[in-house]
């Protein structure tokens, strides 16, 4: 990076990059600011031919600035850079000027405001709080010392004073505006970012990693919310489906192979959420199904599909396919959850006595 170094890429990434962080992002827009604000103020001085101090201060404190700057495009310590930037701007750039551009006559009080804003949003823990009360303190200071010795403050003709309050002015509403709506920007994007992390972490939690089919997890979460609310819903019934021999096949075509078969299996048990079904690995080879609101005969015929597309779809070596059994219990409302599960499993059990490939639903 430090290879094909460009100052304006870097200006832009750490005012606008939503990768820098916001304190980084603010500080880097208050330096910024500053920069501009002493060199137009070395400008104004040097036209209106200002004492060499007024000219030369300026000057000065916007190389120090620009040091600052390129010192936090390098850094990878926000916090200090942060710290130092807003404390040298707050306690030092800002009093001087005032000093050099006709106290409260001047437009440079505006400025102080930005200070307190900047270490609000930048600073964090006790020193937001202690630099915001010494800040405070050191202006009301030098407002009183301005009141009372008028004289150690550089003095502008009341047009000059006028001109450099209303920059001031602008300046000062364009800062706190883009202080605003870095703020607002990056808040928006942080909640985007959450909603989107929670959306894929809750997917993760609720997949089979395999199959992209449903977890158990999220199944008996599912079923459990299905039985209670059978009332409303209607009819439901419920297949548990198991692999035929899968150890055999395992054994003899190997265990990647065997994942294979798994896979293939989930996209026929997948294509059956077209009619309303919902599918999950529950183990191993062992997936169940869940089929609301259709009619006995129409939800047995969608399992029966299933096992006929598993030998009609599933080949393996020349001849041979992939078979698979089912046990299927339409849900009544007296049924528990874990009698739904029993019972679905028992006929699973039957089908597999009276020869596989087949689905018990008795
Ligand atoms: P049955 O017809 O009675 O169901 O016999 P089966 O061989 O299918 O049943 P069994 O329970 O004896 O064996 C299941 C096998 O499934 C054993 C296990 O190694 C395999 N298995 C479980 N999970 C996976 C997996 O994620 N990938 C692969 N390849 N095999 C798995
Ligand atoms: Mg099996
Ligand atoms: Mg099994």
């Amino acid at each position: 990076m430090e290879g094909n170094f460009s100052p304006i890429k870097q200006l832009y990434k750490n005012l606008f990059s939503m990768d820098v962080p916001l304190e980084k992002r603010i500080t880097h827009a208050m330096l910024f600011c500053s920069m501009f604000g002493t060199f137009f103020g070395f400008i104004e001085s040097f036209v209106l031919h200002l004492p060499i101090f007024a000219v030369l201060l300026p000057l000065i404190l916007f190389f120090m600035l620009l040091g600052f700057s390129f010192w936090g495009f390098y850094t990878k310590r926000t916090e200090v850079f942060a710290l130092v930037s807003i404390s040298v701007i707050g306690f030092v750039v800002f009093p001087l000027m005032f000093l050099a551009n006709d106290g409260m006559h001047g437009g440079m009080i505006f400025y102080f405001v930005i200070a307190a804003v900047c270490i609000a949003l930048v600073l964090k823990g006790k020193a937001r709080f202690i630099l915001f009360i010494a800040i405070i303190a050191e202006y009301t200071v030098l407002f009183v010392f301005y009141k009372n010795a008028p004289q150690y403050f550089l003095h502008m003709t009341d047009e000059t004073a006028f001109i450099d309050q209303l920059c001031s002015m602008v300046i000062t509403s364009l800062i706190l505006f883009s202080f605003s709506y870095s703020v607002a920007h990056q808040n928006l994007h942080d909640r985007e970012t959450i909603k989107n992390l929670s959306k894929m972490y809750e997917t993760q939690a609720n997949t089979d990693e395999l199959t992209g089919l449903y977890n158990r997890r999220y199944f008996n979460n599912f079923l459990k919310l299905a039985i209670s609310t059978l009332g409303d819903t209607g009819n439901l019934h419920i297949a548990m489906l198991d692999i035929d021999d899968f150890k055999v096949v395992n054994d003899k075509y190997g265990h990647p192979f065997g994942d294979t078969v798994l896979q293939r299996f989930a996209k026929i048990l997948k294509k059956t959420e077209s009619e309303g079904a919902t599918a999950c690995r529950y183990g191993g080879e062992e997936f169940l199904l869940l089929i609301p609101k259709k009619d006995r005969a129409e939800a047995l015929h969608i399992v029966e599909k299933i096992i006929e597309a598993t030998w009609a779809q599933i080949q393996i070596g020349e001849n041979g396919f992939v078979t698979a059994s089912a046990g299927f219990v339409t849900c009544t409302e007296n049924m528990s959850y874990n009698e739904l599960l029993q019972e679905v499993d028992k006929r699973l059990y039957a089908a597999k006595a009276a020869g596989k490939n087949r689905v018990v639903s008795e």
